[in-house]
């Protein structure tokens, strides 16, 4: 039977391993095998298709095109999600051609470069909608930034684990707080959406530090991220922490304590986040000390019982509650507005009257330019981060009028985006960070392409 979850947030996404290489990071934490991409072990699922492939990234694209559509899964709109250690510290020539390996699988054919690859890839059956990139925070300066807008990149997660400086140099992280805040403003800045890596439990640490951490990331403007990937410590063979373990220098939270930890952290998260993972890929026999399991029953139970909720993004979306037998309502706009890293951050979401979310929509409005689209455009800048529908993926093909997807909300939030940049912050143009694949949805409406982004003149519109 076709496994429903994998598609059921809009788009299908692929993970694409690079080769295994240093990474600068010399983290005590991090599995570092043999052959074996930094950060992962050698027989986590990923890694073993990835060697099935060679780490080739056209033959992994390839491969997991197939199988996903055997599995009866619609490869119309794709995520593609780069995996391995610091992908951006990685020989230049390699990053290049690793992602034009991976576009060229998506179009079926082969290009000469990497512009080519990208733009036949606004048109073809296979649209890479959005590209991830997994990063450090000190490897996300203006050069990285730059690079990761040629490869056509719209998220980024940032290996953050921590807010707290004497914790970096403990377990050797290698950068600092205001590292992150760096990072997080210019990836922002330039249209990106931010996911946070985040590790409760580390060395140093404790409960109540960790939860104290975990309100500042969204009760202090330099953070705020978009999404958050939630890491609970672990202890994996072969690393320096294990030696810790052994010596008795370090002890993980026992699994009661870490669960609730996990309660009470996704009890705060506000509702434009999304927690999109619990617990590491890391097969069971390789963890030494820390929770083995997956947490998302357990604490989907403890919250239960504990009576608190999880608002994420995740836990709201349509395709999910649909899914779990939740009754549908109708879908209404709602706004909700904040500060971060500099700029006025407005989230607008369709949602019903159980705030269960059907689409959402993420705009920045900021008085910075972005220097790579010249001074076109002056005063107040608007930039979408994101756009998306959830719901159950719909192929371009069979459109299906009932589907989330294609009620016509993306095209009524584009334009109440438009309306509050125009009206209420008098910016002249609109700024798109779009995946290649969704270049053409936005043309529809009036944008054009401009270097990477999508733009629309707002004051000839409202002339218009
Ligand atoms: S930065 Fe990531 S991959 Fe590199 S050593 Fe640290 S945890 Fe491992
Ligand atoms: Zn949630």
């Amino acid at each position: 039977m076709r496994k429903f979850t994998r598609t059921i947030s809009g788009v299908t996404p692929v993970a694409v391993m690079t080769e295994p290489m240093k990474c600068p990071g010399q983290c005590i934490y991090c599995p570092t095998y043999s052959a074996t991409p930094q950060s992962y072990t050698p027989e986590s699922p990923a890694v073993l298709r990835a060697r099935k492939c060679d780490y080739d990234a056209k033959k992994q694209v390839e491969l997991r095109l197939k199988i996903l559509s055997e599995m009866g899964h619609p490869t119309d709109k794709v995520e593609l999600i780069v995996m391995g250690g610091t992908f951006l510290a990685y020989p230049q020539d390699y990053q290049y051609q690793f992602i034009k390996d991976c576009f060229d699988a998506l179009n079926g054919e082969e290009s000469t470069t990497l512009e080519e690859a990208k733009r036949l890839n606004e048109t073809t059956n296979h649209r890479c909608t959005g590209l991830c990139i997994e990063t450090r925070p000190d490897w996300c300066g203006q050069e990285e930034i730059d690079r990761m807008l040629e490869f056509g990149t719209t998220r980024v997660e940032l290996g953050v684990q921590t807010l707290d400086d004497e914790i970096y140099r403990l377990v050797r992280r290698g950068h600092k707080v205001e590292d992150v805040v760096k990072a997080t403003t210019l990836l922002k800045e330039h249209g990106f959406k931010v996911h946070y890596h985040w590790m409760p439990g580390l060395p140093g640490s404790s409960p109540k530090e960790d939860l104290e951490l975990s309100a500042r990331l969204f009760s202090d403007d330099s953070f705020k991220p978009d999404g958050l990937k939630l890491y609970p410590t672990m202890v994996v063979e072969g690393t320096e922490l294990e030696k810790w373990y052994q010596d008795g220098c370090y002890q993980p939270y026992d699994d009661d304590t870490m669960i609730n930890l996990i309660c009470q952290i996704k009890s705060i998260v506000p509702k434009y986040v999304r927690i999109s993972r619990v617990l590491r890929d890391i097969p069971a026999k390789f963890i030494v000390g820390g929770l083995k399991d997956s947490l998302r029953d357990v604490t989907k139970q403890r919250m239960k019982q504990q009576a608190i909720e999880c608002k994420c993004i995740r836990c709201r979306e349509y395709g999910h509650r649909a899914r779990d037998g939740w009754e549908i309502g109708e879908p209404r706009i709602v706004r909700m507005d904040y500060e971060a890293s500099g700029g006025k951050e407005i989230f607008l979401s369709f949602e019903d009257e159980n705030e269960t979310l059907f689409g959402l929509l993420r705009m920045r409005i900021q008085s910075k330019p972005i220097a790579r689209l010249g001074s076109e455009i002056r005063g107040n800048l608007a930039l979408i981060r994101e756009l998306h529908i959830y719901g159950p993926e719909v192929s371009l093909k069979h459109r299906n009028p009932t589907a989330a997807q294609h009620k016509g909300l993306g095209k009524a939030l584009l334009r109440e985006a438009e309306r509050i940049a125009g009206e209420e912050f008098q910016a002249q143009g609109m700024v798109v960070l779009s995946g290649t694949g969704a270049k053409e949805y936005y043309r529809e409406f009036g944008y054009s392409s401009q270097g990477d982004y999508m733009v629309k003149n707002l004051s000839q519109s409202a002339q218009a």
